[in-house]
């Protein structure tokens, strides 16, 4: 049975990238294999940026073959470059992840090339994706728009901004598009009315969100994204996160939280909440330091929750 509603675990790029703890690559192995047994089916690894960037992701490759060895998983990588993504495809991942930033000035200090320099990039990554699928390995490419709600540097993002920005990703051969928060600075209004003008200028093309929660709204912008028919987001276990490059930058959505208020809305995610907090224990052991955010954690799910899939099934029987 496919979930109503796919939640993207990125707590291992993502979340690590800001972190400067090593976690040691057995941990992230055990990490990994935490988040499968927990029902997560689509996770972010690892990003395969040059290690004198980020020194978190230098194991970034052994990551990966454990990674690519579990056929219950799609196994997704942020590629910053030609070379990342040359990597990551040698690796065998199934899923490249790159960025294209909604501004000019955040791509500049993110990714240090201008916008159009990206969309070259991206032009070179789809062409090599393709010469690796003709020889049987095959990669979906996601596009990821940073700040595409708001600009740390900029302020404001115009609307049209966003859309054309999507537009050139597609025309260089984006096969999904994500939509990021990078900052944390949308608001529900804001996520709905892109999401349902985005939906309606490409119909059916699988579109994603990934919010930050660094001013309290990233939930409720799930749900914005949701009524506007937004079926995937990425979140991050523990509300790890955080963009390097942008000033003041927080976690993601806790995925425990997510989940929690997906499954009571009767959407059904295939994930455990058990499962997912055990694996916040076990984050929380592997990086002692870090605080971990997220309420479910702290106070529990309330008496008489019961999972959207067994609520289904429930309904079913007393129809019976
Ligand atoms: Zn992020």
């Amino acid at each position: 049975m496919t979930a109503d509603v796919l939640v993207r675990e990125v707590s291992l790029r993502d979340g690590l990238q800001i972190i400067r703890t090593i976690v040691p690559t057995q941990d992230k192995r055990e990490w990994l294999d935490r988040c499968i047994t927990a029902g997560l089916r689509e996770i972010e690894i690892c990003s395969f940026v040059p290690e004198k960037y980020i020194p978190q992701f230098r194991d970034a490759h052994e990551v990966a073959a454990h990674a690519v060895g579990s056929r219950s998983l799609v196994a997704a990588a942020l590629v910053p470059n030609l070379r990342g993504a040359q990597r990551a495809l040698e690796a065998g991942i199934p899923k490249l992840v790159c960025i294209v930033s909604a501004t000019e000035r955040f791509s500049q200090a993110n990714l240090r090339r201008t916008k159009l320099e990206s969309l070259d990039e991206l032009r070179q990554i789809v062409h090599l994706r393709n010469q690796y699928a003709m020889q049987g390995n095959r990669a979906i490419l996601q596009v990821g728009v940073s700040v595409a709600f708001g600009c740390p540097f900029q302020g404001t993002v115009a609307d049209g901004d966003v859309r054309s920005t999507v537009a050139s990703a597609l025309e260089a051969g984006a096969d999904e598009i994500s939509l990021a928060d990078t900052a944390g600075q949308g608001d529900p209004a804001r996520v709905r009315r892109i999401f349902r003008a985005l939906l309606q200028d490409l119909g059916g093309l699988p579109l994603a969100a990934h919010f930050h929660d660094t001013r309290g709204t990233g939930v409720a912008n799930v749900f914005a994204a949701l009524d506007a028919g937004v079926r995937a987001f990425d979140s991050s276990i523990g509300g790890l996160g955080g963009c390097p490059n942008s000033p003041g930058a927080t976690g993601n959505i806790a995925t425990e939280d997510l989940i929690f208020m997906l499954e009571a809305m009767g959407l059904d995610t295939g994930v455990d909440l058990d499962r997912l907090l055990e694996l916040r224990a076990f984050v929380a052991r592997c990086l002692p330091d870090v605080p971990l955010f997220g309420h479910i954690a702290q106070v529990g799910v309330p008496q008489g929750f019961v999972r959207a899939a067994e609520a289904a099934c429930r309904r079913c029987e007393g129809l019976k």
